[in-house]
């Protein structure tokens, strides 16, 4: 049930199919669609091997190059399968904002769905996203707080928001104990 290299194996082949008719329909070498997009010679051709998987960022400037909405790249992704998540799962502890991955960026859904804690006395600023993309927030134990611009809002266990994320925000926790959060990234598919 879980997603696995199959299914990022499908994106990738797909993604490269788009990529090569897009080009060929517009008449495009592969040194133009990269002046279009921003994406270098190089990384577009590996994508239309099918030898890299892209990021989110990469897909976004390939979409803008082409002039398309990111689900229009990815038209006929299949859907996505049944998949669980155990919350035994591990969390990375790259530092003290223990981020879990809980759903990857799905360009044919348009979110990602991370776990995030907040370890106590920790503060996080984050750079604003692109324009259009949206961040909920749903704290689901201990309680945190919440910077849009240069306010900072407190939220209970429970509280959910929803922000546009085309600016600073933040996170952080001045209690004793864990803050934990579900954090939904939005991100535009036109
Ligand atoms: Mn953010």
């Amino acid at each position: 049930m879980a997603r696995g290299a199959g299914d990022d194996e499908a994106v990738g082949v797909l993604l490269a199919r788009r990529l090569r008719a897009l080009r060929a329909q517009r008449g495009w070498s592969l040194e133009r669609a990269a002046r279009a997009t921003g994406v270098s010679k190089a990384m577009l051709g590996q994508i239309e091997r099918g030898e890299s998987s892209p990021t989110v960022a990469t897909l976004w400037r390939i979409a803008g190059g082409f002039e398309l909405g990111l689900s229009d790249l990815l038209l006929d992704a299949p859907p996505p399968p049944a998949t669980v998540v155990r919350a035994s799962r591990l969390r990375p502890a790259v530092d003290a904002m223990l981020v879990a991955p809980l759903f990857a960026y799905d360009p044919a859904l348009g979110f990602e769905l991370f776990e995030v804690t907040l370890l106590p006395g920790y503060t996080r600023r984050s750079e604003p996203h692109a324009a259009g993309v949206v961040e909920h927030v749903v704290v689901v134990s201990g309680a945190m707080e919440l910077c849009l611009d240069d306010d900072w809002t407190a939220l209970a266990c429970g509280d959910a928001v929803r922000f546009a994320a085309d600016r600073a925000h933040g996170y952080r926790n001045l209690g004793a104990a864990d803050a934990r959060f579900l954090n939904l990234v939005h991100y535009p598919t036109r």
